[in-house]
Formats: structure tokens, sequence, C-alpha cells
């Protein structure tokens, strides 16, 4: 049975009460025909962009929804998953006054963001192979604790969380529980978004910056119950999303099959980099990924980044994060790429 979430109580009630701003465009509905505008203050000079962006991204939406299976208004699109992550804190979080908590090591922008609305964080590390304590989390909850955020497969380790750790918490916890899935794309594990039905309080966040090379463009997409959306939506810039990145993720979304070939051979390198790495005296543990990319901990992180360097080659220096000392993160290249780290590597020194 499909457990209980009222909105009304989770929810900013200043959030609620929000009258959003309508765009000129939200007011009507262009249909066949011509059309003349006087209703926006544009430049009537025909560009390509000379006119604001559809605020609702209807077209786009209609092909992410069919990607991704969901319906179109499960769906918000963001200015990168960034610009949606910042949107569930300010629906949820009131400053000064709630909190939320976080589980490092894990995607720095969450304790941004919250550090950005003045909302409280509370840390719960991830055990010692970057698995969920979800019963440490659950006794980390407080009265004010809104929203938990957490990233599986999850960026610095790599690794996909234990379903049924995962589940526990969607269970559990009653407020909003978010699952940043931007490697969601690198993994066999299903999307957490197929259990929309049974829990209504969570919501997934995806990015097409990763396996669908667009992180450029900045677009993220949130996927949660229609009551969540429609909340976000009312609190997002009306233009959030331009023309032009609209038009060109139709383009590639509507084709994905070298989309496809590309997570393919991302997974493969993966493999191979793991395998020719693990070969190396200076790298201490490989850390297993379900991401486009490798957590690798070696014997002196800063000295092994500082070498890569000199080779004008850049890594990722991870040891500040909880758990990670020495550990240096590294992205799955192109196969040219990968072999020029892999010779890089075969000249450090031992
Ligand atoms: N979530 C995670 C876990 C990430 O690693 C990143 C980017 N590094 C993002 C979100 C942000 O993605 P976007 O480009 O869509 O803002």
């Amino acid at each position: 049975m499909a457990k209980n979430f009222d909105l009304l109580q989770w929810a900013r009630p200043e959030m609620l009460a929000l009258k959003p701003y309508t765009s000129a465009r939200d007011t009507f509905t262009a249909t066949d025909g011509e059309w003349t505008f006087f209703d926006a203050n544009e430049n009537p000079n025909a560009t390509d962009v000379n006119r604001y962006p559809d605020p609702n991204q209807t077209e786009l939406k209609k092909v992410i929804a069919n990607l991704r299976g969901c319906g179109q208004d499960q769906l918000l699109i963001g200015n990168g998953s960034d610009e949606v992550l910042d949107l569930i804190v300010r629906a949820f979080c009131a400053p000064y006054k709630d909190d939320m908590i976080i589980m490092p090591p894990t995607y720095g922008m969450y304790s941004v963001l919250a550090n950005i609305s003045s909302v409280g964080i509370i840390k719960v590390p991830l055990d010692a192979t970057f698995q969920l304590r979800p019963k440490e989390v659950l006794a980390a909850v407080t009265p004010n604790t809104k929203a938990i955020f957490f990233c599986s497969p999850n960026n610095p380790s790599g690794n996909a969380f234990n379903p049924n750790d995962i589940q526990i918490l969607l269970e559990e916890f009653e407020g909003i529980v978010v699952i940043d899935e931007a490697y969601i794309d690198f993994t066999e594990i299903s999307s957490w978004s197929e259990k929309l039905s049974e829990y209504p309080n969570l919501i997934v966040t995806q990015t097409l910056s990763k396996a669908f090379g667009l992180a450029g463009l900045r677009l993220g997409i949130a996927i949660a119950n229609p009551e969540i959306i429609a909340l976000l939506k009312r609190i997002k810039p009306p233009y959030n999303i331009n023309t032009l990145s609209q038009q060109h993720a139709i383009t590639v979304l509507r084709d994905t099959k070298a989309v496809n070939a590309q997570i393919a051979e991302s997974i493969a390198e993966r493999k191979r980099l793991a395998q020719e790495l693990n070969a190396f005296s200076w790298v201490v543990t490989i850390y297993p990924s379900d991401a486009n990319f490798l957590l690798i901990k070696v014997d002196d992180a800063a000295r092994r980044y500082a070498e890569l360097l000199d080779q004008h080659i850049v890594a990722r220096d991870r040891s500040s994060q909880e758990n990670c000392e020495n550990c240096i993160r590294i992205s799955v290249g192109t196969p040219q790429e990968n072999d020029k780290l892999i010779a890089a590597c075969k000249s450090l020194s031992k």
C-alpha cells in the first residue's frame, strides 16, 4: 500500500501560499496558425532567440517523459540538476529553522545549497565501504528535519547504495527523500522513479550532463509525484530553460543510439581502466564503480595529483572528504584519453 504523504505538512507555508509569477506565455495556448506577439516587450525582429522560451518546456518534457517512462506532470526541468536541488531545498526547508541530512562523502552542492538558504546540515557519514547507515540516519532526524539528500550511484565513491537501505529510509522517514541519480545511466540498477507510486515523499533527480553529453547546456530533472512537481514549478524562475537548450536537447534525446553506444563504451573503459591502474605499485585500492568515474586510493594523493598535473592530466583529489584520505577521483575518458592517462601513470615515480 502506498505510504501517506501530506505536502501541506512538509512544504514551507510561504511556498504553498506563494502567488507565482505568470509569464506572458503562460496565459494562452498558441494553436496552429499565425500569431502576432505584443505581450512580452521583446525585440520583434526575428532571430532564433528574440522570443522568450517556452516556460513549460512542453516539447522537451514530452521527449524526456517518454525516455524516462514518467508522466509529464511528474517532471520538472531545471537549469542543471543543481537548480532542481536548490528548488527542493527552498521549497521544503525554512531558513534558520529547518535542517536536512546528508551522508558524506557526497556531492558537495547539497551542503552549499543548504548554506546559501541558511538551512541546517546534519551529517551522517557513510560506512567504510561507502554504504548508507539507515539506522543512524533515522536516529539523527530532528523535528525540523525536512529532507534527506543522497546520490546513488554516489559521488565521489562511485558505488550504488544497497536498495534495502534506501528502502528503509523511504519507508521510515516521513519527509522528503531526494535520490540524486546523476549517474544512473552507468549502472544496471533501475531508477527509484519506478517506485514513485509507493513513495509519494520521494524526489528523484537526474541530469543530462553525464551520460547524455550535455553538461554545457545545463539540463537536469526532478521526477516526483505531481503535487510536488506543481509546487517546484511555482517557485522556479519562469524562463529557466533557454530556447537553444530546449531545441538541442530535443534533437539529442530523440535519437539516443549514439548516447547508448557511448554509455557502453564508458562502462567497458571503466573496467579496463580499473584493471590497468590496479597494476601500479602506488595504487592502494580501486573502489567498485557504478558511475563514469573511479575513486582510487593511492599512496600519496597530493603527490600523484601534482605529478599527473605536470603531464597536463587533471584528476580530482578527494582527500579532504570523509573516509577518502589519499583518494583521487578519475573520470572515464575516451579510449584514447584513457591510453594517455595510463601512459602518464606508467611514468610516475615508484
Ligand atoms: N549530482 C551529482 C551527484 C553530481 O555529481 C553532479 C555534477 N557533478 C550534479 C548533481 C550536478 O549536475 P548538473 O550538471 O545537472 O547540475
